[in-house]
């Protein structure tokens, strides 16, 4: 299978001009190094919509992004996903976890145990502890036995970062694959082999990249990009004001996308011809809606 970037939008919001702008820079990193270029709708959770969904393609397309298949939708990989979780359960690299976010919270903690680490209550319970949890009602949620606390990814953008690896949830109490184990098994399947994302997913990427070397997968080249900011230097949300592209207008988006980035030209093609990684804005970008 050719190499491939990809964009992996979450349907719970239209995307505003920070995610648009993220998305091209994945069709930049993509096209500028040969590589196809796909788009995956990230529909697990329940917050997912299809017309936000279909909302967030069209506008990907008005900015001028194009992709090389038809989008996949994740709620079409069910099938996929038990199927490495299965493979993991037969390695013995799985258990059962009957904790609460509250639990979580609540348990004690090791001294130097890492902020947001679980902290391992359900990893040696007996079958007996087992059975007296499951008879509670809770139906638990499945996760990896990791062997390790630490993995190190190589970034394009941020050098060598190591970060926590913890024993992740693989699939939710509620029966729903959980995020890290979708999206490494999903890049893996589809090729992808470069990951350009927000930056504040940097620390869940040793978590992903060590779920794929134990499925077998080679670490995938990643860009963490800089997020995009509010006046106020919090995160731009959608409560800010005029921020989609529908808001704003697809050509008045691009133009100050492009004006943030360095680049004289509007246009992705425009773009392209110019791009460089190595003198990409690394700092947060603050956007202002007018
Ligand atoms: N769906 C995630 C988001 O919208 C992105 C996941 C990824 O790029 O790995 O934040």
């Amino acid at each position: 299978m050719s190499p491939a970037g990809r964009f992996a939008p979450s349907p719970s919001a239209d995307l505003h001009i920070g995610n648009v702008r993220t998305a091209v820079l994945a069709w930049l990193f993509a096209r500028s190094s040969r590589r196809r270029f796909l788009m995956r709708v990230e529909d697990l959770d329940d917050r997912s919509s299809h017309d936000v969904a279909a909302r967030q393609l069209r506008d990907l397309a008005a900015v001028g992004l194009d992709w090389d298949a038809d989008p996949e939708y994740q709620t079409a990989h069910r099938d996929r996903y038990d199927a490495v979780i299965a493979d993991l359960v037969d390695r013995g690299l799985t258990y059962e976890c009957f904790c609460s976010r509250r639990d979580i919270a609540q348990a004690p903690r090791a001294p130097h145990a890492p902020e947001g680490a679980y902290p391992g209550t359900c990893r040696d319970l007996t079958a007996a502890q087992r059975a007296e949890r499951r008879a509670e009602g809770r139906p638990p949620a499945l996760r990896l036995r990791s062997q390790t606390t630490e993995f190190t990814v190589t970034d394009l953008l941020h050098g060598t970062y190591t970060g926590v690896v913890d024993d992740m949830v693989l699939r939710r109490g509620d029966g729903v694959p959980a995020y890290n184990l979708a999206v490494v098994v999903d890049d893996a399947a589809a090729g992808v082999d470069q990951v350009v994302r927000g930056d504040d997913l940097l620390p869940s990427s040793p978590r992903q990249a060590y779920l794929g070397s134990l499925l077998g997968h080679p670490q995938p080249v990643y860009a963490h990009v800089p997020l995009v900011l509010n006046a106020e230097g919090r995160r731009l949300a959608k409560r800010d004001g005029a921020v989609t592209v529908g808001e704003i207008g697809a050509p008045r988006a691009m133009a100050q996308i492009a004006a943030s980035l360095g680049f004289s030209a509007t246009t992705p093609e425009g773009m392209l011809a110019e791009f460089d990684p190595a003198r990409l804005p690394r700092a947060p970008w603050t956007f202002v809606p007018r």
